[in-house]
């Protein structure tokens, strides 16, 4: 059966239920009207933008958009295409690689506390902080007495933002093994894309499984209710895009922001202006 537009939209992970990270997972049930879909996300990247300026004007909250997702799931496409509906001047984008030397003297959450965006601003992280328990954990770079511990100390910080005015949203990406395979095979064949190719990602892809059980403890441990995982069905963009632009919508409508009034001293101050 096709999928009605208006009926496509992300729920919060559950944890009490089985999370699927299977292939069906990355995908629609269904089909979907192309044109429909490519017009409703449109009027919502018109939302956004309009959200976005009370929001700025506003200042009593920050909106961090946390993104994970296996290589070549679209994380860079979702800032290009949804943060891309923004002003950038009320825009933060930090991304995350390989912790420097002087990254790795310190705690894992430093790097990242100091580009959480501050109050009126809507901040991306293209990978973050679940990377110690995700990369690091397959990777073994790290004992699992220590990884195991971030999952509280993540959940903690988050909290502490939270309570801090910033509004925490987080999606993982989903593709299936065989949509990344197309993707990377693209970036093999496109010198547009050869830059993108890096050998961890290979190194990544034979590691799947393992991914795929960090992933599933990832979301299970660190779904709350301050700071909700989705899993975004990734393997077609536009579906990818439009869930997501779906989700900042309702959660920038839920701030009520509002423009702030001019101050009774500065309007008095301005009359006679002409
Ligand atoms: P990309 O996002 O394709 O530019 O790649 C960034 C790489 O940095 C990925 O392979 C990540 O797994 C890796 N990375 C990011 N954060 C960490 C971390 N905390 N520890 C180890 N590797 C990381
Ligand atoms: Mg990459």
């Amino acid at each position: 059966m096709a999928n009605g537009v208006s009926s496509l939209h992300l729920t919060p992970v559950d944890v009490s239920d089985k999370i699927k990270l299977g292939s069906k997972a990355a995908r629609l049930d269904g089909p979907v009207d192309k044109t429909a879909l490519e017009a409703a996300t449109g009027a919502l990247l018109a939302r956004l933008s309009e959200l976005q300026a009370a929001f700025h004007a506003d200042g009593r909250h920050a909106l961090l958009l946390v993104l994970q997702g296996r290589d070549a799931s679209g994380k860079d496409g979702v800032i290009k295409t949804v943060y891309g509906a923004f002003n950038p001047t009320g825009v933060q984008v930090a991304a995350f690689g390989p912790p420097t030397p002087l990254e790795l003297r310190h705690d894992f959450l430093w790097r990242v506390h100091q580009v959480v965006p501050p109050l009126g601003m809507v901040g991306v992280f293209n990978r973050s902080h679940y990377e110690d328990v995700l990369a690091v954990r397959v990777r073994e770079l790290a004992p699992e007495t220590v990884w195991r511990a971030r999952y509280d100390h993540i959940n903690t910080f988050e909290r502490m933002l939270t309570d801090n005015g910033v509004i925490i949203r987080k999606c993982m990406l989903h593709v299936s093994r065989e949509e990344q395979h197309d993707r990377l095979k693209a970036r093999l064949d496109d010198p547009t894309k050869n830059w993108k190719f890096r050998l961890d990602d290979l190194k990544d892809r034979d590691r799947w499984d393992a991914y795929t059980d960090a992933y599933r403890e990832m979301l299970e441990r660190c779904s709350t209710p301050w700071a909700p995982w989705y899993v975004v069905p990734s393997d077609d963009k536009a579906v990818r895009n439009h869930l997501i632009a779906r989700m900042l919508v309702e959660t920038l409508e839920s701030t009520k922001s509002t423009f702030p009034p001019m101050d009774d001293a500065v309007r008095a101050a301005a009359m006679g202006f002409a």
